[in-house]
């Protein structure tokens, strides 16, 4: 049972001044997942190095899976923790590490060594070179082999020495917390759960909202949505779930407007409501899961008639992903099987038959001019609907 981990981070090891900030969000976020797990650790950072020191027994598995989610770490090494670093100690426990990770000792090696205890009485090439030694004498089937050993066993010496030889990859991204804040439109198709889960990576926290129509939509449908969003708040942290009443937008829109404009104009109410959310609730930005092409209404020119009402930057993660692609990331993060089942949604129950592909904005503009007399207390209404759900 290793009592400790050692967590490499990538891109937060090229910041400047502001480094501290990353590095602080990134303990954050780690001491927060790992309240998720049945054992107790201490979180510390040194020297541009994170470390967990597990307190008390813990599930290795369960401790692994939930650091792979945190953003922002490259690497998870679980390691040895040497608390007597005298050298003939740390020389014994390099055998004894080796000895128990590696049954099978024909293999390539190389010992690293890093010492920032600068009081230690070897240099960090003479404790590598002496490592290396002591384990081929007491292991004649090593080899080493300085340029690419199979196996690569580190010996850091701090105020207590660590070993490690595995490495266990990380999400990567940006520790969530700090990019800024922004508003998902959320469904509970495949695409938008796998464009928060895309932008959280960046480092992004987020708010999410949800377009309910009942009793269009059901019940169901309205759970399914809260079931993804609690899905992706393992990666994006905490998420406050806006569930905003549409139905009576939409069927304004259903009986006053040309058919086949039906989904562009609905799309544009979305985002002028998920707009005002959002700079409400300190959103910099809208997330959407569209993809160009996917349907008629992610045309290149759907997709500008829709971005023409908001001044909000617009992200759209998936704008060049195939459909499969999309998938594939919605199997990892867990979300397809949510995401397919058969709840309808609001865009399908009002869909029509054959809806413009190439929309003229100027022609959209006039037809929504005929909503002129209702629409603005029906945006209030719908404002005032706003349910708050909050999870993760
Ligand atoms: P998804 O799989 O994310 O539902 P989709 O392929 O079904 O996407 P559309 O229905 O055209 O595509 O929706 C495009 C985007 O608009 C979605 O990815 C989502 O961000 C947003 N959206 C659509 N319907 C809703 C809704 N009911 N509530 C909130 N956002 C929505
Ligand atoms: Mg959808």
């Amino acid at each position: 049972m290793y009592k400790a981990f050692l967590i490499k981070y990538s891109e937060i090891g090229i910041k400047g001044k502001n480094r501290y900030v990353f590095e602080d969000a990134l303990v954050r976020n780690i001491v927060k997942a790992l309240e998720g797990v049945d054992g107790v650790f201490d979180v510390s950072k040194e020297q541009g190095r994170i470390y967990i020191e597990a307190k008390s027994d813990y599930d290795y598995e369960e401790t692994c899976e939930v650091l792979q989610k945190v953003f922002g770490i490259a690497a998870i090494c679980p390691t040895e923790l040497v608390e007597d670093k005298s050298w003939e100690n740390v020389c014994k426990r390099v055998c004894e590490f080796v000895d128990g990770q590696y049954e099978d000792k024909n293999f390539t090696f190389k010992v690293f060594a890093k010492r920032s205890d600068k009081t230690y009485p070897f240099t960090s090439p003479e404790i590598g070179r002496e490592a290396g030694a002591v384990l081929i004498d007491r292991f004649p089937e090593m080899s080493v082999d300085v340029h690419e050993p199979e196996v690569k066993i580190t010996v850091e010496i701090r105020s207590c020495a660590y070993i490690y030889s595995k490495s266990i990859p990380g999400s990567g991204g940006m520790p969530v917390g700090c990019g800024g804040k922004a508003m998902l439109l959320l469904s509970g198709g495949i695409d938008s759960p796998v464009a928060g889960y895309m932008i959280a990576k960046r480092g992004v926290n987020m708010d999410a909202v949800y377009f309910h129509a009942p009793p269009y939509t059901s019940e169901r449908a309205k759970k399914k949505v809260v079931d993804l969003a609690r899905k992706i708040s393992v990666y994006t942290g905490k998420i406050r779930l806006h569930v905003i009443n549409f139905t009576e937008i939409q069927m304004a829109i259903y009986e006053k407007c040309p058919h086949d404009e039906l989904t562009i104009i609905m799309r544009r109410y979305m985002m002028r409501i998920a707009e005002k959310l959002a700079i409400d609730s300190g959103c910099l930005s809208l997330i959407t899961g569209e993809s160009i092409g996917q349907v008629a209404s992610q045309t290149m020119q759907s997709l500008a008639a829709t971005n023409e009402v908001c001044t909000l930057p617009v992200f759209r993660p998936l704008i060049a992903f195939d459909k499969q692609d999309i998938i594939s990331v919605s199997e990892r993060i867990d979300t397809f099987e949510t995401s397919i089942l058969p709840y309808e949604d609001c865009c399908t129950t009002f869909v029509a038959k054959h809806p413009v592909t190439k929309p003229d904005v100027m022609v959209i503009r006039k037809s929504e001019t005929k909503l002129e007399d209702v629409i603005g207390e029906m945006l209030e209404r719908a404002y005032s609907s706003d349910e708050i759900i909050e999870v993760g």
